[in-house]
């Protein structure tokens, strides 16, 4: 096979959705996959909707997802000279011409064609054909250039994704390429990026299976070689509605926000759209190495936030505790942890990570280790009644010396238990309560070998 070469190619008018995400990510592995070359390109023509920060935000999302890109971030704004260049050519190839009828003309035509029933279009008025004759120049009108689109036969494609594509080329109109200021319009530029830029892959959201034949059509004029085409279907919120901004957490980066791990969001979506067997849990290693166009799936993906929890929940296990506690710093700092007067954090996220889907709810789950317990005064005297109090007297003392392994507070605690005639929950509960503040904990003897002797001792005196 050739040099494969890819593209990402968002428009730089918000954040970097779940659907861009995606297509990064494909395009990214597919490089990858075969040692080639990922490009990315910033598609910023549009100079009412783009932004900087809209192209900072989608370098952000893709440097935290870590899809690095080998070429660009080449900007269309900065090739305006090369794409009149190519207008240029066109014209003089005869492959595009000057169209002289105005805005109003243009409806006319339009408004026309639909009166017929057809489909609205521009009537051919300036093109160019042998032997016949145009209309004169209007005097004072700069005119728009036309891509003389074929008027016959087909544009057909084998799509990775849709399989075969053909559009009649009767369906599509002679397209404006530059404006009367000389601008040139959106899918002449993805088809010159896409030839300048030796593109062998174009894989993109499904929204543009429209854009394709246009672009196949100029790609031929100007006598570039086809990429293959691979659209993929759009993904889906929880509910099965398109995903929108408004109604579900649509912005890679606000999943990061709540707490997912990019490694979850990067092994989400590879599957959100494409399979390998019933592999669900894979490494980016593993992806790249899997990836081809052959398992791309045709149906649009639903989200599902129960996987996607779980998912993390595996990240999360596997992540290096150091790492979890970067992460869940600055969270638990938010809601007045005092880091000084706790255990170490690493370690007390390393106890709690079994059961947090995120690591936002990690970092509250390990709160207890590091702000004063307050336990309801209902439950301890519920628990902490007056028949266990010497028992939690006794181990007060034990604790004063015993190590604090894990180990040897378990057996000291059933000591301390056959002491007093007690079982487990009658002094577990209550230690819970008065370490914690709360009755829900990880194994009791895991949590006082993590608070340590000083803190556990400190935490139990006010309560005997
Ligand atoms: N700029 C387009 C978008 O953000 C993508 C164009 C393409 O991939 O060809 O939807």
């Amino acid at each position: 096979m050739t040099d494969v070469r890819t593209r990402f190619a968002p428009s730089p008018t918000g954040y970097l959705h779940l659907g861009g995400a995606r297509t990064a990510l494909y395009s990214w592995a597919y490089a990858r996959h075969f040692g080639g070359t990922f490009v990315l390109r910033i598609e910023d023509t549009d100079l009412e909707r783009s932004t900087p920060e809209a192209v900072q935000a989608i370098i952000e999302g893709m440097q935290w997802l870590g899809l690095s890109h080998d070429e660009g971030p080449f900007y269309q704004m900065q090739r305006m000279d090369r794409y009149r260049e190519v207008v240029a050519q066109m014209l003089a190839a005869g492959t595009a011409y000057l169209c002289y009828s105005s805005k109003e003309e243009v409806q006319a035509m339009r408004d026309r064609f639909t009166e017929l029933g057809e489909k609205p279009r521009y009537d051919g008025t300036w093109r160019p054909e042998p032997g016949k004759t145009l209309p004169p120049v209007p005097a004072d009108r700069t005119p728009v250039v036309r891509f003389k689109n074929p008027q016959d036969g087909d544009v057909t494609w084998d799509d990775v994704v849709k399989g075969t594509i053909t559009i009649a080329n009767r369906e599509l109109d002679d397209l404006i390429i530059a404006r009367p200021d000389g601008t040139p319009t959106y899918n002449f530029c993805v088809a010159v990026d896409d030839w300048d830029m030796r593109i062998t892959h174009v894989l993109r959201g499904d929204d543009h299976v429209n854009n394709t034949p246009r672009q196949i059509n100029i790609l031929r004029a100007i006598g570039a070689p086809l990429p293959q085409y691979g659209h993929l279907p759009m993904i889906l919120g929880p509910d099965g509605a398109k995903l929108s901004k408004r109604t579900h957490a649509a912005s890679v980066m606000e999943f990061s926000t709540m707490g997912y791990l990019p490694e979850t969001m990067l092994n989400y979506l590879a599957r959100l759209g494409w399979s390998h067997g019933n592999e669900e849990v894979f490494s980016m290693e593993q992806f790249c190495a899997w990836f081809d166009t052959d398992h791309l799936t045709s149906s649009a993906a639903q989200m599902n936030m129960e996987k996607l929890a779980w998912l993390n929940n595996h990240y999360i296990k596997l992540a290096d505790n150091a790492r979890l506690a970067t992460l869940a710093q600055p969270l638990m700092a938010a809601q007045g942890a005092d880091f000084a007067g706790g255990p170490d954090l690493a370690a007390a996220l390393g106890l709690m990570k079994e059961r947090a889907n995120t690591v936002n709810e990690l970092a509250d789950a390990a709160m207890l280790f590091f702000r004063t317990p307050q336990p309801d005064p209902a439950l301890l005297a519920q628990h902490l009644t007056d028949a266990v109090k010497p028992a939690l007297a006794q181990f007060a003392e034990r604790c004063a010396t015993v190590d604090m392994s894990k180990e040897a507070l378990g057996a000291m605690i059933k000591e301390v238990l056959a002491a007093h005639g007690l079982k487990m929950p009658q002094l577990a509960m209550p230690l819970r309560l008065v370490l914690t503040g709360q009755l829900q904990t990880p194994a009791i003897d895991a949590v006082i070998a993590l608070l340590g002797r000083e803190m556990v001792l400190a935490r139990i005196q006010k309560f005997l």
